[in-house]
């Protein structure tokens, strides 16, 4: 008699190492993994040119891997339900594994997936592989959603310790017969513009960079990442977002490699328990804990009288903000790094974004939806933090009188201008003191740099003083509707 059969579904946990639905398959029987190609069902928050991108490396990498053990990636378009019906037909497979995402058109979808299965007779379980908590397991002591990042982070310390990782299987059971698959090929994931060639090199997806990032950080930079995480012009972070996005490594793994070499090096539990490192990884569950209690969020402002302020709309700057071409350099180099490399530094992120929203008064959603579109890390809960937080309108954001200016940032962030000479290099010969505020240098320097501003490089687009000025006045009508 043949071995029972189960499909292992995959969408963001590409990976053979601790995923829990590939070993629940294998201990089940034959494997047959399928990924689903169904964006309409994640709408309106498909992913995006630079995702895709992403995506298409991933499954490439994840297909070889999986034929080194004997089994191999099939490929299928939706509807999800659809195609896991038929392929459960196809294959005689009487179960159906998965690992959860957290998307609120997602979540209801596997839920529907998740029914109709158990309603045909098929089991079908879900798994946690992309948190440390499962969202609905933490609540504040009135048995609320948390809307601070301490209080929340603290009792996550409190939680029992997230399991050990679980190890790659050495081989997967094969199906007796492969059920048929579509090419990669053909999702047509990868740019139709040419865009790629910095993504391409800057990045390798895949589960063994993934880990091989972690391991350089853990050795290289974790000693000094409090001192080094904001400074954009050194690789002072694991660069890890797009990795952890894809579930190319799990936040599991990251916990436990954290303690493997504290343990190694001989260092007490709490330089790596209290580290700035682990905070972060918890911001990123503190931004699927507020998307799975707010799932509204992506869109909606968290605090409602936020939803009554004056955004301007401006289609010209928008897109000299999207451009990198607002005339101050920490913004033009953010916004061209992440046009190139689909990726930007955490610290760029938040002075690009306040830019948008607090000197040019323009719509957070339309930066979250640009940052959607460019960034091969973009993910929904994370994105839609960043952008509320910056905002002022999100949970534990920043205050509403906190503007940042794009000079001083630049100044304390860059203190050399070597980030800036990277990405702006027509300011590249501008000496360190006008680096940051071209728009100032007396015409003899800027000309001995050859920068002509308006020709090769431009003015600004807005004047920051009056800018935040104006910022304050719009905020502050905002803060009096509230109070
Ligand atoms: C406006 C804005 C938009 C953002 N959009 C995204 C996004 O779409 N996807 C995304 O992964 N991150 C986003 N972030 C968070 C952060 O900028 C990136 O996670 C970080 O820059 C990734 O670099 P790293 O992997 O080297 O981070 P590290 O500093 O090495 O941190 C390790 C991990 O912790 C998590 N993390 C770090 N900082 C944050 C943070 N502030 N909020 C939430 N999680 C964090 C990430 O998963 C990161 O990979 C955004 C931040 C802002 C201000």
């Amino acid at each position: 008699m043949n071995a029972p059969v189960a499909i292992l579904w995959l969408r963001q946990d590409f990976r053979l190492a601790d995923n829990p639905a590939l070993e629940a398959a294998v201990n089940y029987g034959a494997v047959v993994p399928v990924f689903i190609f169904a964006p309409d069902e994640e709408a309106p928050w498909q992913p995006g040119g630079a995702a895709n991108w992403w995506l298409h490396q991933s499954l490439r990498s994840l297909d070889t891997q999986l034929r080194e053990l004997g089994s191999r990636l099939v490929i299928r378009r939706g509807p999800t339900l659809e195609a896991l019906s038929t392929l459960a037909k196809e294959t005689g497979a009487t179960a159906v594994f998965w690992n959860r995402r957290y998307e609120p058109a997602v979540i209801a979808r596997d839920a529907k997936v998740k029914a109709a299965l158990h309603g045909d007779g098929v089991k079908a379980e879900s798994f946690n592989a992309g948190l440390l908590h499962e969202p609905w397991t933490i609540r504040n002591q009135s048995g609320k959603p948390f809307q601070v990042f301490t209080p929340f982070w603290k009792h996550c310390l409190h939680e029992p310790d997230p399991a050990a990782p679980l190890t790659a299987p050495k081989k997967i059971p094969a199906p007796v017969k492969w059920p048929k698959s579509l090419a990669l090929d053909e999702l047509e994931l990868e740019p139709k513009i040419n865009w790629s060639e910095g993504m391409r090199a800057a990045w390798q997806p895949g589960e063994a960079d993934a880990a091989e990032n972690l391991k350089k950080f853990l050795t290289q930079a974790f000693n000094v990442y409090s001192e080094q995480r904001n400074r954009p012009d050194v690789v002072g972070t694991s660069r890890l977002s797009p990795h952890l996005h894809f579930g190319e490594i799990s936040p599991r793994q990251i916990w436990h490699g954290l303690r493997a070499m504290a343990v190694k090096r001989g260092l007490p539990t709490a330089s790596w328990r209290n580290s700035q490192f682990l905070a972060e990884v918890c911001w990123r569950e503190f931004a699927h804990h507020l998307l799975f209690y707010f799932p509204h969020t992506p869109t909606e402002p968290l605090r409602p009288q936020f939803g009554k302020f004056a955004w301007r709309k401006d289609a010209a700057q928008l897109r000299v903000w999207q451009r990198g071409q607002t005339g101050y350099p920490i913004v033009d180099a953010g916004m061209r790094e992440s046009w190139t490399t689909g990726w930007m530094h955490n610290r760029v992120r938040m002075i690009v974004a306040s830019f948008l929203v607090k000197d040019l008064l323009l719509p957070w959603q339309d930066g979250a939806r640009w940052f959607w579109d460019t960034l091969v890390d973009a993910d929904l809960a994370q994105n839609t933090l960043g952008w509320q937080w910056t905002a002022g309108c999100g949970a534990d954001a920043a205050p509403y009188f906190r503007i940042f200016n794009p000079v001083s940032q630049g100044e304390k962030f860059d203190p050399h201008g070597d980030y800036v000479r990277r990405w702006c290099p027509e300011l590249a010969n501008l000496a360190g003191k006008w680096i940051h505020q071209p728009h100032t240098a007396p015409p003899e320097i800027l000309r001995a740099a050859g920068v002509e501003l308006g020709r090769t490089y431009p003015k600004p687009v807005v004047d920051h003083a009056a800018a935040r000025a104006a910022a304050l006045q719009a905020f502050a009508r905002i803060k009096s509707v509230a109070s």
